[in-house]
Order: C-alpha cells, then sequence, then structure tokens
C-alpha cells in the first residue's frame, strides 16, 4: 500500500484548472488535475506570465533560425528564447522538493513534445514537432521525475505509469531525509512487485546496491539506490510483466481460493490480456483476497495499491 501521509510534490502549468493565464485568457478545465488535487501539492506556475507576458497576450511560438529553436512573438517580432530559458533554469533550481510535473500539452513554452515548429517568423510552415522552451529545461534537469502533459495522461497506461512513479518516487524522497537502511530494506522490500513489473535486471541491481551496505556509505547507496530507481521506472511496465506478477500473487493465494474464485481470476486475466480491462480492475480483486485470507507478505505490496484508491476509479 502506498503511503497515505506522504504527499507528491508536483508542479503544474497554472493554466490547467488553476488560473485563466492562457494567451487568449482563458482556462483549461481538466477532471484528472481536478481529481488528482486532494492527493498532491500542486505548485502552479505559468512561465510566459513569468517572463513579464499579459493575459490576454499575441500568441509565440517556436522557429528554427541557425539550427537554434527560438520563442519568438510573430506579431511584434520579440524574441523571448534567453528570457525563458533564463528563467527556466532559474525556477528549476529553485525547487527543492519536486516529485513529478503536469504540463500543458503543444505549448511553446509547457508542451513535453508535440509542440509546432515553424521554419519562418512570418507565414512559416510547420516542418515538425518539438518541445516547449520550459519543458526542455525540466526534462533536462529532472530527468527520471513523473513528467507528463494533461493530454498524455488521458491514456490509462501513460496515468498508471506516472501513478504509480509519482507516488513510489514521493515516498523515496521522504525516506532519503531519514536515511536508514533499515528503512530502505523495507522500502526494496514492499515495492518489490512494482520494481519486477518494470524492469527485473534493474530490480536485481537495487537489490545489490542494498547488499553493498558498509556502515560507511550510507548517503552513497540513497544516491546509487535512487539513480538506478528512476531508470527502472522510466518506462511503462509491460503487459507480459504485469501478468508475470498477477500469476505470481495469485499463486500465494491459489491454496485459499476455490474453484470458482481461480475461475474469475483467469477470466479477468484473460480479459487483461486482451485490452478489455484495465490493470486495476485485477488488482481489486487480488487485493480482495489478500485482505481476507489476511496474507501478510502480499499486504505490504504496494502493487496492490500503488496510489490511491479514487486514482484507481478514473
Ligand atoms: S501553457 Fe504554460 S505558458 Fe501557456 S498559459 Fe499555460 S502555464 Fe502559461
Amino acid at each position: 500500500m502506498y503511503e497515505k501521509k506522504i504527499k507528491p510534490i508536483v508542479v503544474i502549468s497554472n493554466c490547467l484548472e488553476f488560473k485563466a493565464c492562457r494567451y487568449n485568457g482563458k482556462l483549461i478545465t481538466n477532471s484528472f488535475v481536478k481529481t488528482l488535487q486532494p492527493f498532491v501539492i500542486y505548485k502552479p506556475i505559468c512561465p510566459e506570465i513569468e517572463i513579464g507576458l499579459g493575459v490576454p497576450r499575441d500568441p509565440i511560438k517556436i522557429v528554427t533560425k541557425n539550427n537554434k529553436q527560438n520563442l519568438v512573438q510573430p506579431s511584434t517580432g520579440n524574441d523571448y528564447t534567453f528570457v525563458m530559458n533564463d528563467f527556466a533554469i532559474k525556477f528549476n533550481d529553485s525547487l527543492t522538493e519536486v516529485d513529478g510535473f503536469i504540463l500543458k500539452s503543444s505549448s511553446p513554452s509547457c508542451g513535453i513534445k508535440d509542440v509546432n515548429l515553424y521554419d519562418k517568423l512570418d507565414k512559416g510552415h510547420l516542418i515538425g514537432k518539438t518541445t516547449g522552451l520550459f519543458a526542455k529545461e525540466v526534462l533536462k534537469k529532472f530527468e527520471g521525475l513523473a513528467i507528463e502533459d494533461e493530454a498524455r495522461l488521458a491514456n490509462h497506461r501513460i496515468r498508471e505509469h506516472f501513478l504509480t512513479k509519482l507516488f513510489l518516487l514521493a515516498s523515496f524522497r521522504h525516506l532519503k531525509k531519514k536515511q536508514s537502511i533499515a528503512g530502505l530494506i523495507k522500502f526494496h522490500s514492499v515495492n518489490k512487485f512494482i520494481l519486477m513489473s518494470h524492469n527485473q535486471s534493474k530490480t536485481r541491481e537495487l537489490g545489490n546496491i542494498i547488499g553493498s551496505y558498509n556502515n560507511n556509505n550510507l548517503e552513497d547507496i540513497f544516491n546509487n539506490y535512487e539513480e538506478k530507481l528512476k531508470i527502472a521506472l522510466k518506462s511503462v511496465a509491460r503487459k507480459g510483466s504485469n501478468i508475470n506478477m498477477l500469476m505470481h500473487a495469485f499463486g500465494y493465494l491459489s491454496k485459499n481460493l476455490n474453484s470458482k474464485e481461480k475461475a474469475l481470476f483467469l477470466e479477468n486475466l484473460d480479459k487483461y490480456r486482451n485490452n478489455e480491462i484495465a490493470i486495476t480492475s485485477i488488482l481489486m480483486l487480488l487485493k480482495s483476497w489478500v485482505l481476507k485470507y489476511e496474507h501478510n507478505y502480499l499486504m505490504e505490496q504496494t502493487f496492490f495499491s500503488p496510489y490511491p484508491v479514487e486514482l484507481m476509479n478514473i
């Protein structure tokens, strides 16, 4: 079970549910951002307001010039590349604690991908897609954190991955402050199923890092563990790996289950395999048996509740 008392810290584009600060003076409503609000600490920011642009404002766009990408305002010819990069670096450096970002898709400042790239300032042609200038600095400095845009978060697999990573990294951030080897051993143990479903070889490497503890190297152990943990969680868990972990958990429980319950599990597993249901449905089924049969080892596994149940039902 994820740690209820720990709220992840999430930097969010201010125009997503917080402030009507878009170039056209509008706010973007987003039900996921709203649903997540009670469970995280949001830190809203609008980079374009921060660099002195008003609301409403003439739109800006990204244009290539001399092999560089510049942030420019076609109506005035103003170039905001330097000020935006400067703001992004200073803002990111000021973030001492952060677990994730939810940024506005397609924006020339906040978009993490799919931002229009033009070849000329006036009447330019669309020549490809790129990353917004603020988002580029975020991705550079915070590679490995949970970073997504609101449009991609509408996809349930991307959303599950984002939330799993977000709550797990927040839990590790708190643990790192305590610098306890016993705490790290426990963290590795309760997150074992999640880590295995994401990356088996990195999970073993994480175990080896803990195994190299010698009383004098705790800080190095935590730093190495954190670096490898972010790599382990980098990609969405593959369906095959999730199925293996679900079967693994089922193996622990099967001696308690009757034939109808076993058939129900296998039927749901097939539905998950065929994309008819999300993994959360099977996790909830397994969790009900874990609680019913009081299976202590599985009860501790965050795999069954990697984040609040209210977010599993979206
Ligand atoms: S996308 Fe980013 S820069 Fe644009 S209005 Fe939203 S927060 Fe501001």
